[in-house]
């Protein structure tokens, strides 16, 4: 029989290996890939050591399929499942779809898919479409309305900086039309504007959402 220190240390030792899925209040949150396009400066990935509420976020490398699936149990138990971990999913379109398709053919209520919003220069095509077929809702992380701006607030790498910002605005234009909610999130701004960017993202057909810095931590 384990002494109550010897299941802590067991407890802890498990903490350290990486999660592929993590609960935060009454969603999943799945974990795919440690792959980013951009180093956010609002990243609170290499300031938290890659943990995030005990769990380990850091992958050695990429999950399958099979093995994301298998961390999951009982799917229909979440208000929804999340892709949103220390990286950009939409680096891994085809695993995203095929582990949504399961989940919901196994009672999944909702899946989201939080990103940077860089998934049509990351696959080099529209990929709007793809996403509509297994998405409920994609909140796009785009935090300003000034070019310049976005690439200092995201840092992305090289192949990123000249069309990144024209492609997160023209996906979210997509998305838009085709995935059920599609939104829009932003670091808290002050209420000139927050209104500026509300009108804008409007007009993409989108909804905007502001969240306070670091408060509740959305991948992106
Ligand atoms: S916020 Fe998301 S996309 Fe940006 S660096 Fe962190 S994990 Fe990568």
């Amino acid at each position: 029989m384990n002494t109550i220190n010897e299941i802590e240390d067991m407890k802890i030792e498990q903490r350290k290996l990486p999660a592929l899925s993590y609960q935060y209040k009454d969603a999943l949150y799945l974990n795919i890939t440690p792959r980013c396009p951009t180093a956010c400066s609002f990243c609170i990935k290499f300031s938290w050591e890659y943990m995030y509420r005990n769990y380990n976020l850091l992958l050695p490398k990429e999950p399958s399929v099979e093995e994301v699936l298998a961390t999951i149990q009982n799917p229909e138990r979440y208000s929804e499942i999340v892709f949103c971990g220390y990286g950009e999913s939409s680096y891994r379109l085809l695993e995203m779809e095929k582990i949504s398709l399961y989940l919901k053919q196994h009672g999944a209520k909702k899946i989201r898919l939080n990103t940077i919003g860089l998934g049509n220069l990351i696959n080099g095509r529209d990929i709007s479409q793809e996403l509509a077929r297994f998405l409920d809702v994609v909140s796009i992380s785009l935090n300003t309305l000034d070019p310049e701006e976005w690439k200092k607030i995201h840092r992305p790498l090289p192949e990123f900086k000249e069309k990144g910002f024209e492609s997160v605005i023209e996906f979210i234009r997509a998305c838009a039309k085709k995935i059920p909610e599609t939104f829009v999130t932003a670091v808290e701004m002050g209420a000139q504007d927050k209104e500026k960017f509300e009108n804008f993202v409007l007009k993409l057909g989108a909804k905007a959402r502001f969240r306070p810095f670091l408060d509740e931590y959305e991948s992106v």
